[in-house]
């Protein structure tokens, strides 16, 4: 495995054979089991697989979630070794973004609503940074997880937008026994508050278990009430699977989106309940 620190070293290990296919990560390290399983299947569909960790700045709206977002990069490098993946991507801010030529896209209102709403700029530094790693890597598949399931609406539509020839693989979230997504914030919680955590996933099951197209606005305040009694939400909502939308189509797939805060950390989740 090559861990490379700079566009030189990186486009010299990614000469490969060209009718070898890449996998491409991205990650912001601090990586844990839901990482390693989208590395997992890169390695599986690709014959060179890259994972780039980089904590992108452009994506926080909050300074201070930004300073103190979790660096473990030594772990990260000995958990990837073990891997065996071929190649890993730890930039620096000012190489990647130096000749950045920024695009648009029309996100049919996508990045408006739920992360969108809640953190402002958030999608368009995710848009920015990944547009940046796709023409520099230049992937055949690229894997995302179903916990950032908002985020991979978005990469797809970059995607078709302007690089005809990547696929965009959604991947299952991976959980810890309790039912509660694994995240890299979760580092920042004692036990007892991962266990508190839980009933995120549990909340969610609820909602799956009773929801109805009659009474969604109803389960969406059951459900927000639910999480104030352990926790700071800032959202809960059963929102269009393809469109995030609220309107209401009973033939198509819905989805509950959550965000809290439990003493600061803040996490998301979701869940297809329908
Ligand atoms: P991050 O490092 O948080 O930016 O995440 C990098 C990638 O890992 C994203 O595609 C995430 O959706 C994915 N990911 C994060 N947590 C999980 C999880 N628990 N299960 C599966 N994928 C995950």
């Amino acid at each position: 495995m090559q861990v490379v620190y700079n566009f030189k070293e990186l486009n010299k290990a990614l000469k490969i054979e060209s009718n070898k296919t890449i996998g491409f990560v991205p990650t912001m390290g601090a990586l844990h089991d839901g990482h390693l399983s989208l590395v997992r299947l890169s390695m599986q569909k690709s014959d060179f697989t890259v994972v780039s960790i980089f904590i992108n700045p452009t994506q926080f709206d909050n300074p201070s979630d930004f300073i103190n977002y979790p660096v473990t990069l030594e772990n990260d490098v000995s958990l990837l070794k073990k891997c065996n993946i071929d190649l890993v991507f730890i930039p620096e801010f000012k190489e990647l973004y130096q000749n950045e030529k920024k695009i648009n896209i029309p996100l049919n209102g996508l990045d408006q609503v739920l992360e969108g709403n809640h953190r402002k700029g958030h999608f368009n530094g995710v848009i920015r940074v990944l547009n940046i790693f796709f023409q520099l890597i230049k992937p055949r598949y690229v894997f995302f997880g179903e916990k950032d399931y908002q985020q991979y609406l978005i990469v797809n539509l970059l995607a078709e937008n302007h690089f005809n020839n990547i696929e965009i693989i959604l991947c299952p979230t991976i959980r810890l026994q309790t039912g509660l997504a694994m995240s890299s914030r979760n580092i920042k919680l004692n036990l007892e508050q991962q266990k508190i955590a839980s009933k995120i996933f549990q909340t969610l099951n609820y909602c799956k278990k009773h929801f109805s197209f009659s009474k969604i606005n109803e389960l969406e305040k059951i459900c927000f009430d639910k999480l104030k009694d352990f926790s700071d939400p800032e959202y809960f909502e059963i929102r269009n699977s393809i469109t995030l939308s609220k309107e209401i189509k009973k033939s198509e797939k819905y989805r509950a989106f959550v965000a809290i805060k439990l003493s600061n950390v803040r996490l998301i989740d979701n869940l297809a309940i329908n």
